[in-house]
């Protein structure tokens, strides 16, 4: 509707351009000229986005119009301990030259957009940013950040909140947005240009929530921190190692399935995606070097063939930085695969959230956890004791054992997602 205005000022004018006028009036009208009308655009995105297998997403720097949530990077994240992206921006009015605006400065901005889901029934609290950018590295504590892939003038520094950068002769500039790396930590981008009222909104950006899966064992060869096989299952004869990778890839392949709309930034990595043995230390360093927000090792019990029941096992408050955090996930974790159980078969055992023991897939350095950075929850569920009859017949032998198993990588999956939002 604007534009139609717009078009119809300037007719007017047109008709009566030997009309004698003074040139306040002038100078009033012609602001409606389509010529004058302001377009501040979202052009380019760096670095590109890599999936899983570091394969390039297609169209990944196309900026989309808000509220699409582009993903942010992590870049060597124990280190950096930072998400950021790249935006290159055209400044630019209808009808006059690219050089229009140049030298006029740009002061750049964000608002957050998280919101902390609540209860059914409960109001919806404001939306808020997720951590600190203090706890980034000293070069990274900026929201707003001179940019590599991209060319920007004039750069300068207003406050931690705030920067300027300057339209350059082709009409462009450009800015490196930092956000703490928390998952689904998101911000709406905004930039008042010099001599313009009010700030006009950009994109929308989110850090994305990266879940690392461990499926315990594999392979032939015992690695430190981490044998071959453990637990035998009491009549088939399957190997924790071949229930620990089949209930690893279907939660895989649930959260890919969940990875729409609202989750639509989460990566899913793994430890191992086949029947070989990694090392406890490599295992837990697929989660640091990748930024991710939780590690969750699966396991099967086995013991003297009576015991039964889920457990989730973290490390205890002497050597975890996470503590709380992992126990709240350990919760989450064990009460969904629990319930999965108890729904086909009444004689599921809860055996609860254990801290007794260090765990040797998950040390606090090989995690990248300190304790003034601790990004990364790292818990171990044992599903069940697979030693155990009756367990053997539920998860391995008995019709429709195969939808057992789904449900429960069903559940657990939807327990991961949670945390990564109710997490603090
Ligand atoms: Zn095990």
């Amino acid at each position: 509707m604007a534009g139609t205005a717009a078009r119809i000022a300037y007719r007017r004018i047109a008709h009566s351009i030997t009309s004698p006028r003074t040139d306040t009036r002038r100078r009033e009208v012609l602001i409606e000229r389509p010529q004058d009308v302001l377009h501040i655009d979202a052009i380019a995105l760096a670095p590109q986005i890599l999936d899983e297998e570091d394969a390039v997403v297609e169209g990944s720097t196309e900026p989309q119009p808000i509220p699409h949530k582009h993903p942010m990077v992590k870049v060597e994240p124990p280190i950096n301990r930072i998400a950021h992206r790249e935006l290159r921006i055209r400044v630019w009015s209808e009808g006059r030259p690219d050089g229009h605006h140049v030298g006029k400065t740009v002061t750049w901005s964000m608002a957050p957009l998280f919101v902390q889901p609540v209860e059914e029934g409960q109001v919806a609290g404001d939306p808020v940013f997720r951590g600190d950018w203090a706890q980034a590295a000293p070069e990274h504590r900026d929201r707003f950040e001179l940019p590599v892939a991209f060319t920007a003038t004039g750069f300068a520094r207003i406050s931690q909140e705030q920067a300027t950068t300057t339209v350059d002769d082709s009409g462009h500039t450009a800015i490196r947005i930092n956000l703490p790396p928390i998952a689904f930590n998101a911000a709406r981008i905004s930039v008042q240009l010099e001599g313009e009222d009010g700030a006009m909104e950009l994109i929308d950006l989110e850090v994305p929530g990266i879940i690392v899966i461990d499926p315990g064992h594999g392979g032939t060869e015992n690695q430190p921190g981490s044998s071959a096989n453990n637990a035998t299952s009491h009549t088939s004869g399957i190997l924790e190692k071949t229930l620990t990778l089949d209930f690893g890839l279907r939660i895989r392949t649930a959260l890919r399935a969940l990875r729409l709309g609202v989750n639509s930034n989460v990566l899913i990595y793994m430890t191992r995606d086949d029947d070989r043995n990694v090392r406890g230390s490599d295992r837990a360093r697929v989660g640091r070097d990748n930024g991710a927000d939780i590690l969750l090792s699966i396991h099967f019990n086995g013991a003297n063939g009576v015991a039964r029941g889920t457990e989730t096992l973290i490390r205890p408050q002497a050597s975890n930085h996470n503590f709380d955090a992992d126990m709240a996930l350990a919760r989450r974790v064990n009460g969904a695969a629990y319930n999965a159980i108890f729904s086909h078969d009444v004689d599921a055992r809860d055996r609860g959230v254990k801290s007794e023991t260090a765990l040797a897939v998950q040390s606090e350095g090989d995690l990248g956890n300190t304790a003034t950075w601790h990004p990364l929850r790292a818990v171990l569920l044992e599903v069940e004791f697979i030693d155990n009859k009756a367990v053997d017949e539920l998860l391995s032998i008995n019709e429709g054992y195969e939808q057992v198993r789904q449900d429960i990588c069903d559940a657990v999956s939807g327990a991961l997602l949670q945390d990564l939002r109710r997490n603090t």
